[in-house]
């Protein structure tokens, strides 16, 4: 079997550098690319990216990447692969996704049997099974994907199982949820850091707050969930365990963090605790029912994210209209905070009634969204201030 492998991260779009500075911050140097990060790594990478990338969909293995034009070149070229490195004799290697862009080939299920025909075939060929007689594939599962893009097919396997996004802490959801991938590349790219306060004050089930206290506790995403590898048999069980070992043993106790999340709806506020408390961050967290138009506070250089309620998903209209200006309102005299808004809604600055310093273009889902940046005034912080003599 390999030693060194050739992976990707996959990425929203838009959150591509995210996940590339989460890569490199691990020790692996990397492409960042349309939608992946390219980077190559042992078996112990593919382990760390898996339980520490907060941003990041899924690994992937790059098995190889070759031109296929015509259905003949698209089986070679999956048959000249190693697939004797990756695949035992008896295992579960489906061909769960087949992709076709700009590209000759683009019957999609033609291009999976296609593919299938020929892993099947090398393998019989590497094991000396006559050809006539099916594999049986039974245990573990290696899931295939071929995507094709301008005539040039890449075969990958994925490592991960279900997307990374899925942290295990969920208990509950509410109407529309962010995803906690998406959560986490926000705050990693906000400036919030963990001696700020930071608010989530349309905080549904409790997502930005958990990803931060995590963040901030440098608890790793996926400490609390399997993944596909952990089944291969030439992962080793004791690397696995010594990266969630090392991992547990970062866990910051030291802190004493200030974020908040409140809701207009009581039902999510008790959603928000179960989830944290899943999370095990709970004791980080104050969940309180309250409405956004009643936020005040005195602290300074905090910050605020939110994700409040877009049109056609949750509210109608007018009231949108109506919460996004008294979201304007609220926040105006929190000159020292800086504000995070997502929402689809393009007329989000005007009806809140103050121009962004930024914006950035991301999917929630498929659905088109803006990062509003509104970046707080510097001001010292009372503990810095200068000492008054009497
Ligand atoms: N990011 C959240 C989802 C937010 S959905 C998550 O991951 O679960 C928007 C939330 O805004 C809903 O939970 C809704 O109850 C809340 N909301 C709507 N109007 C509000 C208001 N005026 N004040 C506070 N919260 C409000």
């Amino acid at each position: 079997m390999k030693e060194t492998f050739e992976l990707i991260a996959t990425a929203a779009a838009g959150l591509e550098a995210v996940v590339g500075r989460e890569v490199r911050e691990l020790g692996y140097e990397c492409q960042v690319e349309n939608g992946r990060v390219r980077f190559w790594g042992d078996k112990k990478a593919i382990v760390e990216t898996n339980i520490w990338l907060r941003a990041a969909d899924r690994i992937k293995i790059v098995v190889g990447q070759f031109p296929a034009r015509t259905f003949e070149e698209l089986f070679q070229g999956v048959f000249a692969l190693d697939w004797e490195n990756y695949l035992p004799l008896c295992c579960k290697f489906p061909i769960s996704k087949a992709k076709c862009v700009k590209s000759k080939l683009h019957n999609e299920p033609s291009v999976q049997a296609i593919s299938k025909k020929a892993v099947v075939k090398k393998l019989q060929k590497h094991f000396s099974r006559p050809e006539g007689v099916p594999l049986q594939e039974v245990g573990a599962e290696y899931k295939i994907e071929v995507s094709i893009l301008k005539d040039v097919a890449t075969v990958l396997i994925d490592t991960t199982g279900s997307s990374l996004f899925k942290r295990g802490y969920r208990v509950e959801k509410g109407g529309a949820p962010i995803k906690e991938n998406m959560a986490a590349a926000i705050l990693l790219l906000s400036n919030w850091c963990p001696d700020k306060p930071l608010i989530d004050p349309t905080c549904g089930s409790g997502t930005f707050c958990i990803e931060a206290a995590m963040l901030a506790r440098q608890i790793a995403p996926g400490l609390k969930r399997s993944f596909a590898f952990e089944e291969w048999n030439w992962m080793e069980d004791e690397l696995t365990a010594q990266v969630r070992k090392e991992a547990q043993a970062k866990i910051r106790t030291d802190l004493k963090l200030d974020i908040s999340g409140f809701d207009i709806d009581g039902r999510m506020i008790e959603m928000a605790k179960k989830n944290a408390f899943a999370a095990g961050v709970d004791q980080d967290i104050t969940f309180k029912q309250m409405r956004l138009q009643d936020l005040r506070t005195d602290k300074v250089n905090g910050v605020i994210i939110s994700n409040p309620p877009y049109g056609e998903r949750l509210l109608d209209d007018d009231a949108i209209i109506q919460l996004y200006g008294e979201m304007g309102q609220t926040f105006a005299p929190l000159k020292t905070w800086s504000k995070f808004i997502l929402t689809s809604d393009e007329q989000f600055e005007s009806l809140c009634g103050q121009l962004a310093d930024k914006k950035r273009k991301l999917y929630n889902g498929t659905l088109k969204v803006d990062l509003y940046q509104f970046f707080g005034q510097r001001m010292k912080r009372q503990r810095d201030a200068p000492k008054q003599t009497e």
